[in-house]
């Protein structure tokens, strides 16, 4: 798909099939593929913040998840097909992770939030290969075994919520070793999901 740059950040023209089919065969690949979804305040923030400007340069798939992407796209005579909300690649990926039982963990939003996203999820779509769950509020001590927790599982797709920048530097700071991984950024998509 082609890529385009809003504001020099990068963003993938790509619909959510698309999507959803690049990120499981990532999942088939070396190294740790950190998936993006862009919305106006991530690239606002990105063009502040150069630690996530570099993250995003160099991440596998940055999807256009907000509005206002889309518009500046088409300002620039660009098309992006489709919006690809955190929420909704959440959901695909969780019906294809039901249908091919690949490991998923599960980070971020408060105690037992994801776990009721994941139990209404499993309520859609079927019984789904939970590697972990942790929330995102944990200590260092704790980080470790969260870490060490998604390496020993074998997880292959990690979903992170703990908020732009946060989750996006947590990603590349802390899983950058494992490999065949993806790992996605979703933000508050665990609180819409629990709900
Ligand atoms: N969060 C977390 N740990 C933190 C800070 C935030 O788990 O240290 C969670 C928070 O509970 C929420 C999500 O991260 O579920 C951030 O949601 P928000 O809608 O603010 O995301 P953003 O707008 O940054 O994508």
């Amino acid at each position: 798909s082609k890529r385009i740059s809003v504001l020099s950040v990068p963003i993938d023209c790509i619909t959510m099939d698309e999507a959803v089919s690049k990120i499981i065969e990532l999942t088939k690949q070396p190294g740790l593929h950190l998936v993006a979804t862009a919305n106006a305040e991530m690239v606002m923030l990105a063009n502040q913040d150069p630690v996530l400007h570099g993250i995003l340069n160099s991440a596998s798939l940055v999807v256009p998840d907000g509005a206002g992407i889309l518009w500046a796209a088409e300002r620039m005579g660009e098309r992006v097909p489709e919006r690809v909300t955190g929420v909704d690649v959440t959901k695909e990926l969780f019906k294809v992770a039901a249908d091919t039982q690949i490991p998923v963990y599960c980070l971020g939003a408060a105690p037992g939030v994801a776990e009721q996203a994941v139990s209404n999820l499993q309520e859609m779509f079927g019984p789904i290969n939970i590697a972990g769950i942790h929330d995102g509020f944990f200590d260092e001590a704790e980080e470790h075994r969260i870490i060490k927790n998604i390496e020993d599982t074998g997880a292959k797709l990690v979903f992170v919520a703990l908020g732009v920048p946060k989750q996006e530097q947590w990603i590349s700071e802390k899983l950058s070793s494992l490999q065949g991984v993806v790992a996605i950024g979703i933000g508050g998509s665990f609180d819409v999901l629990a709900g």
